[in-house]
């Protein structure tokens, strides 16, 4: 081989019929790292490279009798790398030119490892927002478990126990609110207060237990005969209906409690009991103290003029 073919810049390698490697230039070999002939053209190629060549080099070559750049990857001391293939077929040999292509294979592993890197950091991330997913339904869960904790809280300390009715902190909240709804809307309200006549006895001849359910079945009744409006226990036996609207004008309210009278002294409870009532209507200048206090006034004469009976307060 003349010497300027020795030191082409290309590497250069005549194959026989049978890909035998029948002459092969420096450049090749320092291109390859290796200090003699390989022998066979499969030497020179990697596993991939040498089945990409017999698939699409021997087809174009034998129908064509040339191969342009063609992309092929070469096995080298230091590993493989890509490089550019161009072949002529002349007297039953085929001449071959060999253009490595280092920078390209390091782009293109470098590209392959960034996609990799890439893969990785998507798999993290899928996996950090499946954790994320996770805390946020346990935060959801959370939250609806404490809230409903909360509501239980909030009806345990505003509920009787024994009565099931609203309990004298909810009736106090609720008067205060009705009051001012009064004094911004102008509507009126009133409290129908109801004591049972001498429920003591009612304990001391059938015994506590039997007191408990009549208080339950009391409760019972106003709550049922409400038609709506807060009922609550406010003492022992002591109950109060708080009215608001057109309901609470004396006339309706004050027969709004007789109806109450008549149902507790008409139901069917463990032992017959009757109510005392005071009606009071709210005046414009009533404080919620005020209200309690004059219908408790009238409760107090109910009892006087011998119980059973509602007694409307004076203004
Ligand atoms: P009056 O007609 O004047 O209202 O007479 P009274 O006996 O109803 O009134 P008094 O205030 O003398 O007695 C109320 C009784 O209610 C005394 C108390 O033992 C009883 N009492 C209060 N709370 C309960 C309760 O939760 N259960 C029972 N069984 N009794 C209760
Ligand atoms: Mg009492
Ligand atoms: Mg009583």
């Amino acid at each position: 081989m003349d010497t300027q073919l020795e030191r082409a810049p290309v590497g250069y390698v005549i194959l026989d019929e049978n890909w035998k490697i029948v002459e092969l230039n420096r450049t090749m070999l320092l291109m390859t790292g290796s200090e003699e002939s390989p022998g066979h053209f499969r030497e020179l190629l990697t596993i991939s490279g040498w089945m990409y060549f017999q698939t699409y080099f021997l087809p174009a070559i034998e129908l064509h009798g040339y191969v342009r750049e063609m992309e092929i990857s070469l096995r080298g001391r230091h590993g493989r790398f890509p490089a550019l293939l161009s072949a002529l077929k002349a007297d039953g040999r085929y001449e071959c030119a060999i253009m490595a292509m280092p920078i390209r294979g390091e782009y293109e592993s470098g590209l392959l490892e960034a996609k990799r890197e890439a893969e990785r950091i998507q798999k993290k991330t899928e996996a950090a927002n499946q954790q994320l997913m996770h805390l946020v339904d346990e935060i959801e869960r959370k939250q609806s478990e404490l809230i409903g904790l909360n509501q239980r809280f909030r009806k345990l300390a505003t509920t009787d126990p024994l009565t099931g009715l609203s309990n004298r902190r909810a009736f106090e909240e609720a008067l205060d609110d009705l009051l001012e709804h009064r004094q911004k809307e102008g509507t009126s309200a009133a409290l129908i207060m109801v004591d049972i006549d001498r429920f003591k006895k009612v304990n001391d001849t059938y015994g506590h237990d039997t007191g408990d359910e009549v208080l339950k079945s009391v409760g019972r009744t106003l709550d049922q005969e409400s038609g709506g409006f807060l009922a609550a226990r406010v003492g022992g036996e002591e109950f109060c209906i708080l009215i608001g609207g057109a309901g609470a004008h004396l006339p309706v309210a004050k027969e709004f409690a007789e109806h109450m009278r008549r149902a507790v002294e008409a139901a069917d409870s463990p032992v017959s009991v009757t109510v005392s009532i005071g009606v009071a209507e709210a005046l414009e200048s009533d404080s919620p103290v005020d209200l309690y206090r004059r219908a408790d006034m009238a409760l107090y004469q109910s009892k006087q003029e011998g119980r059973n009976r509602v007694t409307v307060a004076s203004e």
